[in-house]
């Protein structure tokens, strides 16, 4: 595939993704069809060296890993990114009456959103619907995909500062509107009922965000860039699993986890923060026969790359980055550090990757925060706190991070597939923090 295919590879797949419960939906059917076995959390795990194996926790993250067949070099090369982005989440009760025959929804924010950019878009909403039927109550995946709601901006003639900084009230500003008088209260519900056969009394809970319906494009006179809602970190996502699939690595376990609610923090059940990551890990040290004492040496022994999309210079801001540790769209895959360790990456771990991207001619570049900027962080260091080990932080060149339409390059994606597809398929092999060799 050239790089335009990957690309629209990945829209595709990014289409195939309005919540995080369809992510990893979306991942489980890719792994399925490449025949991993589904080891369910509540059920005691069977893993054979040579066998390709997944969990997930509360559907919407998902760890899969495959055990070498000869095991040599015992010691875990991950990847770990994201299923979340920024949207805004529909509350229990969902319509907001009035003023007049309008009917609105209620919805409040799911992580640091650009307000702004999610008026005057068509929207709908994604996720999942808990429908008690049968004499229990079950999950059913939800995607309306039909516009059915838009956040009108308020024109200028009424707001005459929204052009010199305008501060929006979540609870005011961004009601999504429903109906201007031909629905009731109630239809929301109904609607979701139609949509997955169901009367609306048997809707008992949902997870519903908000999903920007505006399809993704590769753009450009000579086709370099490309938008998309959720490019964060869904572009990771992609790259990730594609390179773990595509690599084969006899001596190690290679694993490749994407988190929920890396937006809101990681600290829930499924997150970055929780057991998820050091229970896979047990359990499968104890299926493969192993005890607690080799457990410790092979993570000592082991090396993540944490995944999540990276700052491409602003073309009107340039002044917002730093002057010499900067990102480029289509300049390949970011490595990302800051003196504060909100990323992982220290010497050891940029050399080890840079390593790996010059033996696979993939270009690096560095970035930093300005000085006097605080910058963000990400999935590398919360998961370091559950299982510490080795670990880079990388990601894919973007602009407008947590708008409702993210830009990048076209060129990115397949170069952050072949970094990664090396790193899978290379045995890092690590000394402390001494030294690492490559076989
Ligand atoms: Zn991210």
């Amino acid at each position: 595939m050239d790089d335009l295919e990957v690309t629209q590879a990945l829209l595709d797949f990014i289409q195939g993704c309005p919540s995080m419960f369809h992510t990893v939906s979306s991942l489980r059917e890719r792994l399925d069809r490449e025949d991993f076995t589904y080891l369910p959390e509540g059920a005691r795990w069977q893993v054979e060296p040579g066998g390709s194996y997944y969990t997930t926790r509360n559907g919407s993250s998902l760890v899969a890993f495959k055990v070498g067949q000869q095991l040599d070099h015992y010691h875990f090369q991950l990847a770990a990114a994201h299923t979340d982005s920024p949207t805004f989440k529909v509350k229990d009760v969902s319509e907001l009456e009035g003023p007049g025959s309008y009917l609105r929804l209620n919805v409040e924010g799911y992580g640091g959103m650009l307000d702004s950019t999610w008026f005057d878009r068509p929207l709908s909403v994604a996720g999942r619907v808990l429908v008690s039927e049968d004499g229990r109550v079950s999950s059913r995946l939800l995607d309306v995909q039909k516009p059915v709601l838009l956040i009108p901006s308020l024109a200028i003639h009424f707001n005459r500062q929204a052009n010199s900084g305008f501060a929006y009230n979540h609870q005011v500003d961004l009601c999504p509107l429903f109906s201007a008088g031909t629905l009731q209260k109630g239809d929301f519900d109904r609607m979701l009922a139609d949509e997955l056969g169901v009367d609306a009394d048997q809707i008992l809970g949902k997870d519903l965000y908000l999903v920007n319906r505006q399809a993704p494009a590769i753009w450009g006179w000579s086709d370099e860039f490309m938008s998309t809602p959720k490019l964060d970190d869904l572009q990771c996502v992609f790259a990730a699993t594609e390179a773990f699939l595509a690599a084969d690595n006899p001596h190690d376990v290679s694993v490749l986890a994407c988190f929920d609610n890396e937006e809101v923090g990681s600290g829930t059940k499924q997150g970055a923060d929780s057991t998820l990551m050091p229970d896979v890990l047990s359990r499968l040290n104890q299926a493969l026969g192993k005890d607690p004492e080799d457990l410790r040496c092979a993570v000592a022994k082991s090396f993540m790359v944490s995944c999540d999309n990276a700052h491409a210079q602003h073309p009107n801001h340039p002044e917002k980055t730093d002057q010499e540790n900067l990102a480029h769209l289509n300049g390949g895959i970011v490595i990302k550090e800051t003196a504060s360790q909100r990323y992982t990456t220290d010497a050891f771990s940029r050399a080890t990757f840079r390593a790996l991207c010059q033996e696979e001619g993939v270009p690096c570049q560095s970035f930093a925060n300005r000085s006097d900027e605080r910058g963000g962080s990400t999935l590398g260091n919360i998961l370091n706190a559950q299982v510490s080990l080795h670990g880079v932080d990388v990601g894919l060149p973007q602009l407008a991070m947590h708008s409702a339409y993210e830009t990048g390059g076209t060129h990115d994606t397949a170069l952050g597939i072949r970094a990664l597809r090396r790193f899978y398929q290379t045995d890092v092999l690590v000394d402390e923090a001494d030294s690492v060799s490559f076989e």
